[in-house]
């Protein structure tokens, strides 16, 4: 069986990953997401083992020693990283894999694994994304302040990749992330 192959998404705080790769993974059920681990608290609603494997401070820098991780980040103060070892045992299985990173943990995968497909998620505006952030009501007022800042630059960083999709509409976007997957990988993503 051939490998599958490495999907990374990225997009400020706001612009509506969660929601895109959740319409995503209904429209296609072989793409599998990697759970990251992360030192942030969770937040209502969230499960440990789905959204993330949440894990203090101390847990995560032993697994960081332990080589646990394909890259890690410090994202709004907090501690994220991507599992090796849950990505390499999808890929082996023939599974498309894809990481909801940001931009530094971006950089680290283009650095170790160029082959990967490169997505950034682009709000219609950045006058669109702050009210989003607004709305969203999970974070407080510093949280929100800090992950305005963080959007402004992680925006910056969308040249570097090789593909860019605007999240005008989930189900536009969700079918032109597809369309990206299927060129990059001929008949495997079909
Ligand atoms: P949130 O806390 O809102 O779920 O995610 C905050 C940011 O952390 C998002 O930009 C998300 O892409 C990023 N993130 C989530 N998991 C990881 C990870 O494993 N590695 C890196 N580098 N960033 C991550």
């Amino acid at each position: 069986m051939s490998e599958g192959r490495l999907i990374v998404l990225s997009g400020p705080s706001g612009v509506g990953k969660d929601t895109v790769l959740h319409a995503l993974f209904s429209r296609e059920p072989r793409l599998r997401y990697s759970i990251s681990y992360t030192t942030r608290p969770p937040r209502p609603g969230e499960v440990d083992g789905v959204s993330y494997t949440f894990v203090d401070e101390q847990t995560f820098r032993r697994l960081e020693e332990e080589g646990e991780f394909l890259e890690t980040a410090v994202v709004h103060g907090n501690h994220y990283g991507t599992s090796k070892r849950r990505v390499e045992a999808m890929l082996a299985r023939g599974d498309h894999v894809i990481l909801k990173i940001d931009v530094q943990g971006a950089a680290a995968v283009r650095e170790r694994l160029p082959e990967a497909i490169f997505i950034f998620l682009l709000p219609p505006s950045l006058e669109v994304l702050r009210q989003r952030l607004r709305d969203r009501g999970t974070d407080d007022d510093d949280a929100i302040a800090r992950r305005d800042a963080d959007a402004v630059r992680e925006m910056a960083e969308a040249e570097r990749y090789d593909h860019h999709v605007v999240n005008d509409s989930v189900e536009d976007a969700v079918g032109r992330i597809l369309d990206i997957v299927e060129a990059s990988c001929g008949a495997n993503a079909g």
